[in-house]
């Protein structure tokens, strides 16, 4: 099978360090709100960079994941609108749909024909030990009757998404980095079972914010469906939102600022923030970083972080209402990208039909 180094983590000024053409990039995030600075640094961002370095034969695709969506229960209005603005959303942080394939996920039945493919492949007892289902199944009691198969299964559908349209690279955030070892273990034991090279394994681009910590919890990472939205940064917070909401995150009493993520990660996060957001970074290291800001007061260092985040992604907010009221560009956006979407998947999924013995 096909060899790829598996694993890349993005350089500081944020090119790859892998770059042999021809490309193709996948990502996706759930359409399950408004995305956060998590989200953000941890993934868009990076989706956005790779759209502006893409050479001419690199080939961007990015899904609204609404199949993964309603792996937990979802509201049917509330989901049809968090799909609207998670579109306008993608075009707000600069996605532009003439050199990027950006399509809702459901809109290709191929995703889901191909997971039902894999699935026949994939090991349970694997998937039991993903940290995600082990971390949302952590509070669920009676396992066999609350837990769906939908969210074991998550990381087939992903892997389903990734290798339908022959990505060779998958930027995500470092929470999804163990499901896409599972897509290319996946591919690789596809292509032995059925010959030939018939699935491409994927490379995955790792950002460089690996994980931002939530506010409230900086032990747990920042999450869109976390209950207390005190706990996140809205992309379309305001300023004063931002501020209040940095002002009350968890940090710690101890004096001056350190960057000790282990003994102080309330106050390492932000750190992290500081550091990721800063568009100019004058910085090659949070440590770096944090032996500069010693001297402040919480207080300070909480008011520069709030300058920052403001300034990295007040942009995105202006842009943002722009494009959610503008319906008929968003319905021709998202029919443009499904059919974009759909030819690139046809050409797998015959090659998969044929190879498995279903055509
Ligand atoms: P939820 O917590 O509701 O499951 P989410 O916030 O994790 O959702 P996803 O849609 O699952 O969001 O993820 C979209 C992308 O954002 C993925 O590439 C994921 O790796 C990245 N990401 C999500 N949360 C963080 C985080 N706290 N830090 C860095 N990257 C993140």
């Amino acid at each position: 099978s096909r060899r790829v180094p598996s694993q890349t983590v993005w350089s500081r000024d944020q090119s790859t360090t892998v770059t042999t053409p021809p490309k193709t990039i996948f990502s996706g995030i759930q359409p399950t709100g408004v995305p956060h600075l998590g989200n953000y640094l941890g993934a868009l961002r990076q989706w956005v960079t790779l759209q502006s370095e893409a050479a001419k034969d690199t080939t961007l695709v990015y899904s609204l994941v609404d199949l993964h969506a309603i792996t937990v229960q979802q509201d049917p209005k509330q989901l049809q609108q968090w799909k609207k603005e998670s579109l306008a959303m993608l075009l707000a942080i600069g996605l532009d749909p003439n050199k990027s394939t950006i399509f809702h996920q459901s809109d290709i039945p191929a995703h889901a024909e191909l997971m039902w493919i894999l699935s026949c492949q994939a090991s349970t007892g694997y998937l039991g030990r993903m940290t995600q289902w082990k971390d949302k199944t952590a509070n669920e009691k009676d396992s066999s009757k609350k837990l769906k198969l939908g969210l074991l299964s998550y990381p087939v559908l992903q892997a389903a998404d990734v290798l339908v349209h022959r990505a060779t690279h998958v930027p995500v955030g470092h929470d999804q980095a163990q499901h896409l070892e599972f897509a290319r273990e996946l591919a690789n034991g596809f292509n032995h079972t059925f010959g030939g090279d018939v699935l491409i394994p994927p490379e995955t681009l790792i950002s460089p914010a690996r994980r931002v910590m939530s506010l409230k919890d900086p032990m747990a990472k920042m999450s869109k469906s976390h209950p207390n939205p005190n706990s996140r940064i809205l992309l379309t917070d305001s300023e004063e939102t931002i501020r209040r909401k940095i002002k009350a995150a968890v940090t710690d009493s101890m004096d001056g600022i350190t960057y000790d993520p282990e003994g102080r990660p309330g106050v390492s996060n932000l750190i992290d923030i500081l550091y990721h957001s800063d568009a100019h970074p004058a910085y090659s290291s949070q440590d770096e970083l944090a032996k500069d800001l010693a001297d402040l007061s919480m207080r300070e260092l909480k008011d520069r972080v709030a300058d920052t985040v403001e300034t990295s992604i007040k942009h995105i907010r202006a842009s943002y209402a722009h494009f959610l009221h503008d319906n008929d560009h968003l319905d021709s956006v998202a029919a443009q990208g499904a059919e974009k979407a759909a030819k690139s998947a046809a050409i797998t999924m015959k090659a998969v039909k044929s190879a498995v013995g279903l055509s």
